[in-house]
């Protein structure tokens, strides 16, 4: 595996691929990874002769500086779970390799990114697109591979590629979960014992949904959902919603949708989804 922390060798090396018809699949992450992040990696490297994985932790897109501060950042670990992956190159760079002081970054993505996660982490989508932008930039991959995990966030990467007509393809892997059904996400590791156990209700409760949403109608669903989760100390439900799976809007029809959940496990904050269809 090759490290590239300067840009611009980077920027000529995935010219050179290119330039030998070698097609490239790009996996952005920010570390700490597991077998979510993993399963991305699996995928790109089916699908494209070079996979090339970046970990940066993007202080633009943190709207809580004490959740940028513990965000875990076991470099040895994934660097040694990146070879065995068979990555091929890992981009890491520096905050100053990524950013200059003054910069500024205008691009509003509009309605799909003011809802939901917009809502809970203001201008968290803006320092996501800042980011992507940058590494689309950078390393102008055929594919880019994301989590259905961040649904919205790969939504607005959509309409980020759709707007700057950046030529990349992008693919959207399903969630991977620990056996007991809860996401994995890098922050569990902050969750204690039995936190981990409450963290449960996210998954427990998008499943109930998918099983009973063809018999109760919506607003008894959300109904039980909000008991569950008002009888459950140290979880705080931010919000549950019923949205169409390609614009994010309240649905008209139930075929077409996504329940999308956040929700605050002590100190620590998880998303979770599931298609209905
Ligand atoms: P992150 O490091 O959290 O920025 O995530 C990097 C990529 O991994 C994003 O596209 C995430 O959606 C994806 N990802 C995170 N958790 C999972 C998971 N449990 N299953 C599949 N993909 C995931």
């Amino acid at each position: 595996m090759e490290v590239f922390t300067k840009k611009i060798t980077l920027y000529h090396q995935v010219l050179k691929l290119n330039a030998e018809h070698k097609s490239i699949g790009l996996v952005p992450t920010m570390g700490a990874l597991h077998a979510g992040h993993l399963s991305l990696i699996k995928k790109s490297k089916f699908e494209n002769d070079v996979t090339i994985v970046s970990i940066f932790v993007n202080p633009t897109q943190f709207n809580d500086a004490s959740d940028l501060q513990k965000y875990p950042r076991p470099i040895q670990t994934d660097m040694a779970l990146l070879k065995n992956a068979g990555c091929d190159i890992l981009f890491l760079p520096s905050e100053n390799e990524m950013y200059s002081p003054s910069e500024k970054w205008d691009y509003e993505v509009g309605a799909i990114a003011n809802d939901l996660e917009g809502v809970y982490r203001p201008g968290h989508f803006m320092g996501v697109t800042q980011i992507v932008y940058k590494l689309f930039t950078i390393i102008p991959a055929q594919k880019a591979y994301f989590g259905q995990k961040d649904y919205q966030q790969f939504l607005v990467i959509k309409h980020l590629v759709a707007h700057f007509n950046i030529p990349m393809v992008l693919v959207c892997c399903p969630i991977v979960r620990e056996a007991d059904g809860l996401a994995l996400s890098s922050r569990n590791i902050h969750l204690s014992e039995p936190q981990r156990k409450k963290a449960l209700l996210l998954h427990k409760t998008l499943s109930f949904i998918k099983n009973n949403y063809s018999k109760l109608p919506i607003d008894k669903l959300l109904q039980k959902v909000r008991t569950d989760f008002e009888t459950e100390d140290d979880v705080q439900l931010e919000y549950i919603a019923f949205r169409d799976k390609y614009t994010l809007k309240p649905i008209v029809t139930i075929n077409k949708a996504i329940v999308l959940i956040a929700a605050q496990v002590g100190n620590t904050r998880l998303i979770d989804n599931i298609m209905l269809d």
